[in-house]
C-alpha cells in the first residue's frame, strides 16, 4: 500500500534507499538495490502454505519466454511481458488497468541470442521506465501508460538488444545492452529521469583507438587485448555487454554491475597471439565492476574469467549483504556467474575474500589467493583445432534467473544447472555482424545423432536444482534436484518460505532451512521468471509470470525436456493469497502435427552446406539440428519445406518479419538458403524414421 514517505514528487531516492523497510510494495527490480530477493512478510508461513489458492490470474498476449520480476506499488501490479509490452493490474483483484505496446519491429527478433524477454521496470516520481527490445529507453506515466518520453539507448543498425531492467539512482536511469553474440561493444549508461537525456556511458571493453585521452580504465584494459580486430575495418565488437545484474550500495555510493562474454566467443579470433591462438585478459570481460553512479567514473573491477573463450558471463545477479566472516564483519558482494564459482567479494574495495564451485565444472580446479582461477589447459580451447567437453557450458552453472538471499538463514539459493557443451573452434572463421552467431565456434559440430534413445539419455545429463548456498562456508547446506536444468528465479521470506517455479511446470514453495517442499501449484507452463510478495489492506500475495520460454528453451528438443511431456507455452501472471479460490481454464491440448517432410534428394555436399549455414544463422532460435523446440517453429514440421519459392519469401525476402522472422538477404545467398532447406528436409525424414509413430514429439509447435 502507500509506500512511506511518498510526497506529491512520487518516489524518490528515500523511498528506493528504504525499500527493505516498505514489505507492502515491491519498487525496485530485486526489493532492494541490494537485491536480496528477500520480503520479511510472514503472514503466509511454512505453517499455513498449505493453504495458500490462486486467488487471481492475467493471461498474456505473447506466447514466448517470460521473465520479468512485476513491480507493486501501492496496491497496482506492473509488469513487463515478451516483446517489452506493459501492463498494469489492480494488484488485489487482477483488474486490468492500462497496457502499453511499445511495437518493436519483429525483425528485431533476430537480433536476441535468447528469445524476445523483458525482465521488467524501473520506477522514479510518477512514472516507470522501460528498455525495448530494439534498444529504446521509455518513460511512461505510471497511472495511464502514456509515454512521456523515448530515447534511443544503441546503435540500432548493429545487434543490440535491451532485455534487462533499467534500476534508477538520484534521477539517473540506467541501462545497458546484448547482443554480444552478434558483434558488438558492450556498455552501460546512464539517463535523465526527467528528459531522456545521455549524462554518461561506461564502455566495457576497449574501441582499439585508445591513446592518453581515453579513461584510464580503458587504457588499462586495451594492454590486456591483442591484435588489431578491435575498431577499424574489421571490427569484431569485442563483447562485454552488461545486459542484466546491478546492485547499489548507497552508504558507498557504489553501483555495481556484471559484464558478459567477449565477442567473438573464441578469444583466438578476438584477441589473437603471435602463434595464432589468443592471448590476454581482455579486461572487462566476465568481470564484477564498481562505479560512481553519478558520474559513471571506474572504481574496481573484479574479473570471474580471465581470457574468457566459453561464453562465461559475469552478468548473473549481484547480491549485497553484510555478514561475519572469520571474525570480522564484512560489506560483502555475492556472485554465482556462468563459470561455476561462487564468488564473495568485498563490495568496498573489490578485494577477493572466497570463491567455490557451487556445481561441476572441468575448466578450472579452484581459485588462487588472488582470486585467479586454476585453469585446465585441457578446456582452454581457444587455439584453434582442439574442441573439448566443456563443464559448464554456454547456458552457465546459472544463468539469468535470480538467486535470493535470507539473512536469518545466511543462506543464498541459487537455480543452478549442469549443461556442458562440445566446443569445436571453427576454422578460417570469419565474422558477420550484419546477421547469425558470431562466436568462432562451430555450433553445429555437437548435434546429437537421429537416434531417440540416445538423444534421451543426452538430454537426461542436463540437471538443475535448487542449492542453498552457505557464503561463509562456501558449501552447500542442502539441495533440490529437479527433472531438468532452466528453473526459476528465487523469492525467500519471512516466513520461512522459498518460491520457485520449475521447468517442469510446478510453481512450489521450500522450507527455506531445509528444502522441505511444503506446497506445489501446476503451472501449465514452465515458469523461468523469479516471484516477488506484496501485501494490499494487509492481506499477503505471492506472484510470478509463467511462460515458458529464453535461450534453454529454444535450443532443446521440445518433446524431450526433463523426459516429461511437452513444456508448452501459456504465458500467465498467477497470484496466490491464502485461501485463495481462483481455477486456471482446462490445460490446452497440444495438437498432433504430423513429421511429413518431401523425400530428402539432395547431394550430400548441399546438405553438408546447408547445415553448417543452418548451425550459424538459425540453431540459435530453431533450436541445434532444427530438433524444434515448443516455443518457435519447429522447421522439420513448416510447410514451406515442400515449396522452395515460400521457403524463399521467407528467409531470403522476410515475409514474416512482423512476425519475428527476420530476412537474410545480404548475409546468405539464395543458394545457401536453398541448401539450408535440403538440410532441414534431410533432417526431419531422418527423425521421421527414428520417430515411433505417437511419440510426445508428435505435436503442434508454434
Ligand atoms: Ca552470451
Amino acid at each position: 500500500m502507500a509506500i512511506p514517505g511518498m510526497t506529491d514528487d512520487g518516489i524518490g531516492s528515500e523511498q528506493l534507499v528504504n525499500a527493505g523497510d516498505d514489505d507492502a510494495n515491491w519498487i525496485t527490480h530485486g526489493r532492494t538495490y541490494s537485491e536480496q530477493r528477500f520480503s520479511p512478510l510472514n503472514a503466509v508461513n511454512r505453517e499455513n502454505v498449505s493453504d495458500l489458492g490462486l486467488t487471481w490470474f492475467a493471461d498474456m498476449d505473447t506466447a514466448r519466454g517470460q521473465e520479468a520480476t512485476p513491480l507493486v506499488i501501492d496496491g497496482k501490479l506492473y509488469l513487463t511481458t515478451a516483446w517489452s509490452k506493459v501492463k498494469a493490474f489492480d494488484a488485489a483483484t487482477g483488474e486490468p488497468l492500462w497496457e502499453f505496446d511499445p511495437e518493436v519491429p519483429g525483425e528485431t527478433g533476430v537480433k536476441a541470442c535468447c528469445d524476445v524477454v523483458n525482465r521488467g521496470l524501473a520506477t522514479w516520481g510518477d512514472r516507470l521506465f522501460l528498455g525495448t527490445l530494439d534498444g529504446r529507453l521509455i518513460a511512461l506515466d505510471r497511472d495511464t501508460g502514456s509515454v512521456e518520453w523515448e530515447t534511443v539507448t544503441v546503435d540500432q543498425e548493429q545487434s543490440y538488444t535491451v532485455t534487462g531492467a533499467p534500476r534508477i539512482i538520484d534521477g539517473k536511469v540506467i541501462i545497458g545492452n546484448g547482443g554480444a553474440e552478434f558483434g558488438v561493444r558492450g556498455y552501460i549508461a546512464a539517463y535523465d529521469a526527467d528528459d531522456g537525456r545521455e549524462l554518461w556511458r561506461f564502455y566495457t571493453v576497449p574501441g582499439g583507438d585508445e591513446d592518453e585521452s581515453s579513461p584510464e580504465y580503458l587504457q588499462a584494459a586495451a594492454e590486456t587485448w591483442s591484435g588489431d580486430v578491435l575498431g577499424g575495418e574489421n571490427d569484431i565488437g569485442g563483447g562485454g555487454t552488461v545486459w542484466d545484474s546491478m546492485a547499489y550500495d548507497p552508504e558507498l555510493d557504489l553501483l555495481y554491475f556484471g559484464v558478459g562474454n567477449g565477442s567473438p566467443w573464441n578469444r583466438a579470433y578476438r584477441s589473437p597471439g603471435e602463434d595464432g591462438t589468443g592471448e590476454g585478459d581482455n579486461l572487462y570481460l566476465s568481470s564484477i565492476v564498481a562505479v560512481r553512479p553519478d558520474t559513471g567514473e571506474y572504481v574496481w573491477h573484479y574479473q570471474t574469467t580471465p581470457g574468457e573463450t566459453w561464453d562465461y558471463t559475469a552478468t548473473q545477479h549481484i547480491i549485497l549483504a553484510d555478514m561475519e566472516i572469520e571474525g570480522e564483519q564484512r560489506q560483502v558482494l555475492m556472485q554465482a556467474p556462468k563459470n561455476g564459482f561462487f564468488y564473495v567479494l568485498d563490495r568496498a574495495t573489490g578485494e577477493f575474500i572466497s570463491g567455490e564451485a557451487y556445481t561441476t565444472m572441468n575448466w578450472a580446479t579452484g581459485i588462487d589467493e588472488n582470486g585467479r582461477p586454476i585453469e585446465n589447459p585441457e578446456t582452454r580451447i581457444d587455439k584453434t583445432g582442439a574442441p573439448a567437453l566443456v563443464m559448464p557450458g554456454p547456458l552457465g552453472g546459472h544463468n539469468w534467473h535470480p538467486m535470493a538471499y535470507h539473512p536469518g538463514e545466511n543462506l543464498v539459493y541459487i537455480p543452478a544447472f549442469e549443461a556442458g557443451m562440445l566446443y569445436v573452434p571453427e576454422e578460417d572463421w570469419k565474422p558477420d555482424r550484419a546477421r547469425g552467431f558470431n562466436i568462432g565456434f562451430d555450433l553445429g559440430a555437437g548435434d546429437l545423432p537421429p537416434d531417440l534413445g540416445i538423444r534421451r539419455e543426452v538430454v537426461k545429463t542436463l540437471k538443475g536444482s535448487l542449492v542453498a548456498w552457505d557464503p561463509v562456508a562456501q558449501e552447500a547446506k542442502w539441495s533440490v534436484e529437479h527433472p531438468g536444468p532452466w528453473n526459476g528465479g528465487l523469492l525467500a521470506t519471512g516466513g520461512g518460505l522459498v518460491f520457485q517455479g520449475t521447468a517442469g511446470s510446478e510453481f512450489n514453495a521450500y522450507d527455506a532451512s531445509n528444502g522441505e517442499k511444503l506446497w506445489s501449484f501446476d503451472a501449465q507452463t514452465g515458469v523461468v521468471a523469479p516471484p516477488i510478495t506484496y501485501t494490499v489492506n494487509g492481506e499477503q500475495y505471492v506472484a510470478v509470470l509463467a511462460g515458458w520460454g529464453g535461450a534453454y528453451a529454444l535450443s532443446v528438443d521440445g518433446g524431450l525436456i526433463n523426459d516429461l511431456a511437452p513444456v508448452q507455452n501459456i504465458s500467465r501472471l498467477l497470484v496466490f493469497k491464502i485461501g485463495g479460490e481462483a481455477e486456471l481454464p482446462e490445460m490446452p491440448e497440444l495438437a498432433a502435427l504430423p513429421l511429413d517432410p518431401p523425400p530428402s534428394r539432395a547431394n550430400a555436399s548441399v546438405i553438408a552446406a546447408g547445415g553448417e549455414s543452418y548451425a550459424r544463422y538459425c540453431a540459435v532460435c530453431h533450436a541445434p539440428a532444427a530438433v524444434g523446440s515448443t516455443v518457435l517453429p519447429d522447421l522439420r514440421r513448416s510447410g514451406t519445406l515442400s515449396n522452395a519459392q515460400s521457403w524463399m519469401a521467407v528467409v531470403h525476402d522476410g515475409l514474416l518479419k512482423d512476425n519475428g522472422m527476420a530476412g537474410f538477404e545480404g548475409s546468405l545467398t539464395r543458394e545457401q538458403i536453398d541448401a539450408i532447406r535440403e538440410y532441414v528436409i534431410f533432417r526431419a525424414n531422418q527423425d521421421k524414421v527414428m520417430e515411433p509413430a505417437p511419440e510426445a514429439d508428435q505435436v503442434a509447435r508454434r
